[in-house]
């Protein structure tokens, strides 16, 4: 019995291993999605602003239209004021062109002010776009040394595989099917270590009768508070 509390002992430290070796290999993949993620957010805040500066360009072409026709106009009317005999005609046509003044002041207003949010845009584009080919560039490196820490981790996988399967071929299937069971249950971890009378798995103390019969090591004995296979351990490590 005691070759066998051995083995299991041997088994949940490989199994350990192995989730602490999948655990860095999931990390990898998210280090790797968080690249890929990195790069479409890039993209995408990259394609909006350019959206936005043609957007504004747009507008600032049509405000500038509208102002050459405003200023097209007031020519217009300004010759033709020479020609008015009226007081009254002289007057309205005076009303119109102080209108249409007050309106290119506007339109001028506008058309700068977008002028200025195209100009402030078109820095971000460049500092962006300079970013982008930076992380681009750097990209398939990065994704490239993750791979090979993840194919290496993968080599370690294999092997305590490898040794798990040699224990496992050893041992009852019942056995492996209760310790299989207890270490979904028992947050990966089926065998605990038992100590001056405690169980180190669930720190409780443990019955005095149930302690002592571990020191004979000849029968398999769970900890009645965890469930978990103990296995004495006088001696630290
Ligand atoms: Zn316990």
């Amino acid at each position: 019995m005691k070759k066998r509390l051995e083995l299991l002992e041997q088994l949940q430290e490989i199994d350990l291993q192995l989730d602490s070796l999948k655990n860095s290999q999931n990390g990898l993949h998210g280090e790797i999605n968080g690249i890929d993620h990195e790069l479409d957010a890039s993209r995408e805040e990259l394609a909006g602003l350019e959206t936005r500066v043609s957007q504004l360009t747009q507008e600032k072409g049509d405000l500038e239209g509208s102002l050459a026709t405003e200023q097209e106009n007031i020519r217009r009317s300004e010759s033709h004021m020479k020609e008015i005999k009226t007081n009254k005609e002289f007057q309205a046509i005076g009303r119109e062109i102080s209108a249409a003044r007050k309106l290119t002041t506007e339109l001028e207003e506008q058309a700068l002010q977008r002028i200025g949010q195209i100009e402030e845009l078109s820095a971000e584009i460049a500092t962006k776009s300079a970013n982008l080919a930076e992380l681009e560039k750097n990209v398939v490196q990065r994704r490239e040394e993750k791979l090979t820490e993840i194919a290496a981790i993968q080599q370690d996988i294999d092997a305590d595989l490898v040794r798990r399967e040699e224990i496992t071929t050893t041992l009852p299937a019942s056995l492996i099917k209760r310790y299989n069971s207890l270490r979904e249950q028992r947050r990966g971890q089926a065998v605990a270590f038992a100590r001056d009378g405690y169980c180190l798995g669930c720190n409780m103390n443990l019955p005095p009768q149930l302690y002592n019969s571990l020191f004979k090591g000849d029968d398999m004995i769970s900890c009645p508070h965890c469930q978990r296979v103990l296995i004495l351990k006088q001696q630290q490590g």
